[in-house]
């Protein structure tokens, strides 16, 4: 190493980037401080931003409460996974320098509005909010916390599908943490499951639809395939809110639409309701 290393440039963050919040949704351009004060809902167009695992706890549980558990469970490279991008290992270690977090799901027991529960809150900022190994093995583990404490679960899903890179493991956790929710069912415990935007692939085929009541926040995105792919194959225009919260309530996939800022009153009421 030399005694003069030249310096690194830092990439230059594109002006427009910096300084405004697009929403995804209408493409309209507001200040970023303005819609972070909003909440991450878009003022023009109600639609409701992405929030990090630490926001979503945080709009979510009564202050002080939440307890992470199982934080040790973390992601599995069993194939030593790498393509034409680089390495699994160096992506998501990357990811895990950048969130702070060790998975794409984050577990632990929180009181809403008083009522204990054992939470699960996906982050879509983590690979996608992607279901590998280690996502899995929380969740179930989350599920067996549940039923040992008797507690319901709520769980809030944001998750682009299967993690690819840990291949048929990955999948294999939706039949893995569809038995543990059975488990919690049978055991005569609720699941409510919130889906946020966006919920799709091997989550909205498992986990994140088995709940004994779906709700959504306005204008997510959820479903199995992408729209483009099931257009392709069934050579069909498909309707322009295909495939939103608002079209899946409609036709009986969703039980609700709630708005962020009613939703602790809404599960609250909800736990209350079944006297959990
Ligand atoms: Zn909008």
């Amino acid at each position: 190493m030399s005694w003069f290393e030249p310096r690194k440039e830092k990439a230059a963050i594109p002006p427009a980037k910096a300084l405004w919040a697009v929403c995804a949704k209408c493409k309209s351009h507001f200040p970023k401080a303005e819609w972070k004060a909003a909440g991450g809902i878009c003022p023009k167009c109600g639609y409701h931003g992405r929030l990090s695992v630490r926001e979503r706890i945080a709009a979510t549980a009564d202050e002080g409460t939440f307890k992470e558990l199982f934080r040790e469970v973390s992601y599995s490279d069993h194939l030593s996974f790498h393509d034409a991008a680089g390495d699994y290992k160096s992506k998501v270690e990357a990811t895990i320098a950048k969130t702070g977090e060790t998975e794409s799901v984050v577990v632990g027991t929180c009181e809403i509005e008083g009522h204990k529960v054992v939470l699960g809150v996906m982050d879509f900022a983590f690979m996608g909010g992607s279901l590998g190994t280690g996502t899995g093995e929380r969740i179930a583990r989350a599920c067996e916390a549940a039923v040992a404490a008797k507690l319901p679960l709520v769980m809030f899903s944001a998750s682009g599908g299967a993690r690819m890179q840990e291949g048929i493991l990955s999948l294999m956790q939706m039949a893995k943490t569809s038995a543990a929710i059975g488990a919690l069912k049978a055991a005569g415990l609720a699941y409510i499951s919130v889906l946020t935007d966006p919920t799709t692939g091997g989550v909205s085929a498992s986990y994140a639809m088995l709940g004994d009541i779906n709700v959504a926040e306005p204008k997510a995105l959820i479903g199995f395939a992408g729209r483009r792919v099931i257009e392709n194959t069934i050579h069909q225009k498909l309707p322009a809110d295909f495939q939103s919260a608002e079209y899946l309530l409609k036709h009986g996939f969703v039980d609700r639409i709630v708005e962020r800022k009613d939703m602790r009153r809404f599960l609250a009421t909800m736990l209350g309701h079944w006297g959990m």
